[in-house]
């Protein structure tokens, strides 16, 4: 059963919430009341966007159990444009795809089935910001300065 803690935790988690220090400018993900770098605890929550890059990755050929995911599948630490890092699964691609830099989209996702009654567990799931790979993300930045500059 997943513990109340995980339930409490949902709006926070669905919102991609994270914790600004007033004193150093940390972002912290999950939010933390106490800043792990400067102990300070003036944070503010902020919301992180919905995007982010990959900063380094590694494919998991055994994955737990609960897991809702096929293996090989890669597993990233991707940081938001605001600074926060977190570990997600890149979903929707081939997992020799993934690479450090790469563009991604946060989506909530269902994520794994807890127990044998089977509850659903929700989380964040990175999936490629351009899946179609090389050229046709080279085609789509072009489409797009096109609509910046009409
Ligand atoms: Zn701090």
């Amino acid at each position: 059963m997943p513990s109340p803690r995980y339930w409490r935790e949902i709006p926070s988690r669905y919102r991609l919430e994270a914790t600004r220090c007033g004193d150093c400018g940390r972002v912290s993900y999950p939010p933390r009341r106490i800043c792990p770098e400067c102990r300070s605890t003036d944070g503010e929550t902020i919301e992180l966007s919905h995007e982010g890059r990959v900063l380094t990755y590694t494919v998991v050929h055994v994955p737990p159990d609960d897991f809702l995911m096929e293996a090989p599948y890669a597993l990233a630490v991707v940081e938001t444009p605001e600074g926060a890092r977190m570990m997600v699964q890149v979903a929707d691609c081939d997992p020799a795809s993934v690479e450090a830099g790469m563009m991604v989209a946060l989506e909530f996702r269902l994520i794994r089935r807890e127990g044998k009654g089977g509850i659903l567990c929700y989380g964040y799931k990175a999936v490629p910001a351009y899946p179609m790979g090389g050229e046709a993300e080279a085609e789509l930045r072009s489409k797009e300065s096109e609509v910046a500059h009409a």
